[in-house]
């Protein structure tokens, strides 16, 4: 039967706020189950419970109970049990489930410690991926559509199509699997098969082997009846042999099941007139002179010189080879000889962190650097700087740019992935239509980078055509409703082939 308009909706994720966070997959979890259920529908959240790490969290957030649910899970012939408990989502009917196993997940990290990947990741989440089934089997959830994220659930398509296949209360289930970064695969050694409980004829080159290896997200990618990912762009890019990351000809042929939606921004959080991080607001019709006392207070606490006059840029990221941290280092002279403030805030490669550490005692008068992830600072250089650096490699959405817009911080970007989607770099035309929002430049080159830094640095001596760029920017929605509405039209494509699929007898 094909689910009415209320569709029950499982969310499975790894990360999200306020919780659990490393990146933007945290922040469009929680926001499109927000939206979804703002929309009427039913949806329940599944996560794993990282218990030290929420514990850590600094808001205080609601009450987790046990439910009382209990399961145990052959793990390649270890019988390892897990438990359910429920917490709840501020101001939402959203329900929270999360999977307790402390072995598992109560870990100072979510994935990595010292920049290494945990040792048992792919039976962690392997674990999870089960659990969310069993939950959905023991709790009747009896969903219309599980709707996965990322390597880390991409298991649960197959675990669907093959061991649940025939089980009552997922007749009706469809499975959905979104892409937030083909650069993370869960590819993992061939013996890992076991940790699946999904028969050994399933390893094979058309669903979960790849290159002779056990691939999570290839078996998500083969196997759900609908993929998305984050933006138009990095749909389209990751069918190309440049960006599918091995997988573009599989992702080729399932081209008419995949959809590229950009992400939204949850402005209840991201607001710069109620962002509970700042000590002053401001608003669109006005970002002056709010905007420039959190510009003083982001330099205080960055220890840089107090200056009006001088152009603060800020970059918020993971410190990782795919966020342009090489070509910066490779053009900190040139950036650097110009009278411009830069403010750091990050944490990850050891390589890249060693060198920005370096950058900026020795340019102490230029550049502020935080290492670690701190979410309060991430909003106060969101507020207070000028422009936003985002020189990335790759980026499949990027949200930080549509927080700078939000805020009136002009993003400096690369034209690539959801940066193409959400940034119009300046130029003669686009200032004389008004649709100019920030610089971008083409090529991944330390060169562009600089040229497009000094471009940015002139405009900005030019207070009223950089008001226009700031105006432009502020005045675009990112809120997350249409956005929602595109899943709720690939929820509904996804319960059509589930249901032509169970007619045709196919897995
Ligand atoms: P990605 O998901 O590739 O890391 P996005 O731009 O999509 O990149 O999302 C990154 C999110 O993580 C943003 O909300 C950003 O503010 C946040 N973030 C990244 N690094 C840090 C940090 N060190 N401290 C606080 N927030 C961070």
């Amino acid at each position: 039967m094909i689910p009415s308009n209320r569709l029950r909706i499982v969310l499975a994720a790894s990360e999200a706020v306020p919780w659990f966070k490393t990146g933007g997959l945290a922040d469009v979890a929680t926001a499109l189950a927000r939206a979804l259920d703002a929309d009427g529908h039913d949806v329940t959240m599944i996560l794993p419970d990282y218990v030290s790490v929420r514990n850590e969290a600094a808001d205080p957030l609601p009450d987790v109970t046990d439910t009382g649910v209990r399961f145990t899970l052959d793990m390649n012939g270890n019988a390892i049990g897990g438990s359910v408990r429920r917490t709840a989502l501020q101001d939402s009917k959203v329900k929270v489930l999360l999977v307790a196993q402390d072995h598992y997940f109560s870990r100072p990290q979510l994935y990595m410690e010292n920049g290494e990947g945990y040792a048992d990741n792919c039976e962690r989440y392997c674990f999870f991926s089960r659990a969310v089934m069993e939950i959905c089997n023991q709790m009747v959830l009896r969903p219309d559509i599980l709707h996965c994220n990322d390597w880390q659930t991409s298991l649960i398509p197959a675990l669907l199509n093959t061991q649940f296949a025939d089980k009552p209360g997922f007749e009706n289930t469809a499975s959905v699997v979104t892409i937030h970064n083909m650069a993370f695969q869960g590819q993992f050694w061939h013996l890992d098969m076991a940790l699946t409980g999904i028969e050994e004829r399933y390893f094979s080159m058309h669903h979960m082997a790849h290159n002779g290896q056990l691939n999570l997200l290839k078996a998500g990618i083969a196997m759900a009846d609908q993929i998305t990912t984050v933006s138009p762009t990095y749909a389209a890019e990751i069918c190309s042999t440049e960006g599918g990351c091995g997988l573009d000809a599989l992702l080729r042929h399932r081209e008419s099941n995949l959809t590229g939606i950009l992400n939204g921004i949850d402005q209840s959080v991201w607001n710069p007139e109620t962002d509970r991080h700042l000590d002053t607001h401001y608003t669109a019709a006005s970002p002056q002179p709010g905007k420039a006392s959190c510009k003083e207070a982001l330099q205080k606490r960055m220890e840089l010189p107090i200056r009006k006059d001088v152009p603060l840029f800020g970059m918020v990221s993971r410190i990782s080879d795919q966020k342009g941290f090489d070509l910066l280092a490779e053009a900190t002279d040139r950036i650097l000889s110009q009278d411009l403030q830069i403010v750091f805030l990050g944490t990850g490669d050891p390589g890249y962190e060693a060198e920005l550490k370096s950058i900026a005692s020795e340019y102490s008068s230029r550049v502020g650097l935080v290492i670690g992830f701190n979410d309060r600072l991430a909003h106060q250089i969101e507020a207070g700087s000028d422009a936003f650096l985002m020189p990335s490699r790759f980026e499949p959405c990027g949200l930080n740019q549509m927080y700078s817009l939000r805020y009136g911080t002009v993003p400096v970007v690369r034209r690539v992935g959801g940066l193409t989607d959400s940034v119009v770099d300046v130029n003669h035309e686009t200032l004389a239509d008004q649709s100019a929002t920030g610089f971008v430049f083409n090529d991944y080159k330390s060169s562009q980078l600089a040229e497009t830094i000094e471009r940015t640095v002139a405009t900005y001596r030019q207070p009223l055509v950089w008001e226009q760029i700031v105006r432009a920017g502020m005045a675009i929605d990112w809120s997350w409703n249409r956005s929602a509405q595109r899943y709720v039209e690939v929820y509904r494509k996804a319960s059509e082939s589930r249901h032509k699929r169970a007619k045709d007898g196919r897995r």
